[in-house]
């Protein structure tokens, strides 16, 4: 087992530490409450905490109770069922830092199928209110912040006792293990892979299934379904419909090729995707927006035009590594930089960065759509509240952080090659400005 090459100083992953665990899960709470029981108002959660205090926050802070874990652990528990049992590709990851090759059963986009046409089968047939989910939320989140802490522990101990894989390994600092992740594959058995389950089909899987929750309560409650939510719904089905497409392409990413599976990715994945991600559709549903027709067939074509532009970065460059550069790039043949570099176990290898097409407009293009697509599943809410709009700034913040982290990382990579790279390439995101 290697040692994990600490990226993070001790320092930075206490007070990131730190402020995850002390603020965060009060912020989903929060964020929760104020969508569903203050109008969406932060003003209004502010004079209720101002007058009632600690005592007044910890009476709004759900209890988890057996119907929320119950409701977990069904979903968790089909979606693991559909990771393992239903038939898929079979696809190598990239090669990892220590040289291995993971593979994949490809199965998300008939996980994603089988996930909704279950879940509105059942509501449908009665056998199930979706209504209840969202009745539940609040008890829901509390219970994933407290069950995601002891599925880190239990990552945690399975890195030091069971790895998976060479890729793992202690920094000798217990917090930075636990925190940042000693795995870089963790596995139960051969096949299930723990970071699919928690980033894809936990995760990302759940982004859908709320977004179908907060319309069939909107429909409940009033009987009808306004144009902002349909809009909301549609673009965020769109963008997750995207993911579980592009699934396999997702393996190739900075979040399962180079993030060890800690307490920082598995946080994100079980509790602040399915709180803070699908927010603004939480919003909507006490607030029935009515946009018109018009207004509303805008912002929905304006969404998905970027979420395929989106889309079609990530694909580009896929193909282009797939295809060893032999492919066309905007009906060219592309433009590229063969860069050397060497592997943690001294191996020295090629990659090919491509120059053209969305990558030759500047180097992490592919945020600048991803960014105004959420702003057009947001925008449906119109201008009352600041909050629907959290979601957006902080997409902002993380990917233009992520850019930042990328290029850190690709420098200390390829050096020369990542330094000519920026000369052909100067812009970071936004060409002409960043
Ligand atoms: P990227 O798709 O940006 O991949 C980055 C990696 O690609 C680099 O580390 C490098 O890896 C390789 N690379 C960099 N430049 C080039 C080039 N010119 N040609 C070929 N390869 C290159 O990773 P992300 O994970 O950031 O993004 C993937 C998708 O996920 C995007 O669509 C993004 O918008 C989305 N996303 C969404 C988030 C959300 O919260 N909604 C959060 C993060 C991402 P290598 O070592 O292989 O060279």
């Amino acid at each position: 087992m290697g040692d994990a090459k600490t990226v993070h100083s001790p320092l930075v992953t206490y007070f990131s530490m730190l402020s995850l665990l002390s603020l965060c899960p009060p912020f989903v709470v929060l964020l929760w409450y104020t969508m569903v029981h203050a109008d969406g108002s932060v003003s209004q959660t502010f004079d209720y905490l101002k007058q009632h205090g600690l005592k007044g926050f910890i009476d709004i802070w759900p209890i988890p109770t057996a119907i929320a874990w119950k409701i977990i652990a069904c979903y968790a528990a089909f979606e693991a069922a559909l990771q393992l049992l239903l038939p898929g590709k079979r696809v190598e990851g990239p090669v990892s830092p220590a040289g291995n090759r993971p593979v994949y059963k490809a199965n998300g986009m008939a996980a994603y199928v089988v996930t909704l046409v279950s879940y509105l089968g059942i509501w449908w047939f009665g056998i199930f209110n979706p209504s209840l989910v969202y009745d539940h939320l609040g008890e829901i989140f509390s219970a994933l912040i407290f069950g995601s802490f002891v599925f880190c522990i239990f990552l945690y101990i399975k890195g030091h006792v069971a790895p998976s894989s060479t890729d793992s390994g202690s920094s000798g600092n217990i917090i930075i293990d636990f925190y940042w992740g000693m795995e870089l594959y963790p596995r139960i058995g051969k096949h299930f892979d723990i970071k699919v389950f928690t980033n894809c089909r936990f995760g990302m899987m759940s982004w859908a299934v709320l977004a179908v929750t907060y319309c069939i309560k909107q429909y409940e409650v009033n009987g009808r379904v306004a144009d902002s939510m349909l809009v909301n719904t549609t673009l965020m089905l769109v963008y997750v419909t995207k993911f579980f497409w592009w699934e396999s392409g997702y393996w190739n990413t900075m979040d399962i090729a180079h993030d060890r599976a800690g307490f920082y990715i598995c946080w994100g994945c079980l509790v602040w995707v399915p709180s803070v991600y699908t927010s603004p559709g939480m919003y909507l549903v006490n607030h029935p927006v009515n946009l018109g027709t018009q207004l509303a067939l805008y912002i929905l074509v304006a969404g998905i035009l970027c979420i395929y532009i989106n889309y079609d970065c990530d694909r580009q460059r896929q193909e282009f590594r797939r295809t060893n550069g032999k492919c066309l790039v905007w009906g060219k043949a592309p433009s590229k930089i063969v860069a050397s570099y060497t592997t943690t176990s001294g191996e020295a290898k090629n990659s090919l960065l491509l120059t053209s097409g969305w990558w030759g407009l500047s180097r992490h293009f592919h945020y600048a759509p991803e960014i105004l697509a959420a702003f057009f599943w947001t925008v449906p809410a119109l201008f009352n509240h600041f909050l629907p709009y959290f979601y957006v700034i902080f997409l902002t913040i993380l990917l233009f952080d992520r850019a930042k982290r990328d290029d850190d990382r690709c420098r200390s990579k390829y050096g020369k090659y990542w330094k000519l790279y920026c000369e052909k390439v100067p812009y970071r995101i936004i060409p002409g400005i960043y």
